[in-house]
């Protein structure tokens, strides 16, 4: 895995593709409850827009994946404090960053990253 991958490019032509009307608002506005939840409670607000409704406040959720996180793999983070603390305690993980809008579900992975004791500095 790279360090960093970034994946607006994508989003952009996923964008264009629903204005083209190549894809509907069904294969977009698909998010997974458990997502829309995240993003109700634990989802960092943003000044963007939702792209499909226009509906301002998209919410950002940030998900880690690593074996070593044991209880935390795999699930939404609470905030920038759990992610500093995982941080300092584990050598690597990998990072989820997903936004989702709590009006009409839709949501897109933004960028995956690694971060960890082995990436400080
Ligand atoms: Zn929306």
């Amino acid at each position: 895995m790279r360090r960093e991958i970034d994946y607006a490019l994508a989003r952009r032509a996923t964008l264009r593709d629903y204005e083209r009307g190549v894809v509907n608002r069904l294969d977009l506005c698909d998010a997974h409850p458990e997502l829309v939840r995240a993003g109700r409670h634990l989802g960092e607000p943003t000044d963007d827009e939702c792209p499909i409704c226009r509906t301002a406040g998209l919410k950002r959720v940030l998900y880690v994946y690593g074996d070593a996180l044991k209880a935390a793999n795999g699930r939404p983070l609470m905030g920038a404090d759990e992610l500093e603390r995982l941080r300092q305690r584990h050598d690597e993980f990998a990072c989820y960053v997903v936004e989702v809008c709590l009006d009409c579900h839709w949501n897109y992975l933004l960028r995956t990253f690694l971060v960890g004791r082995r990436h400080a500095g």
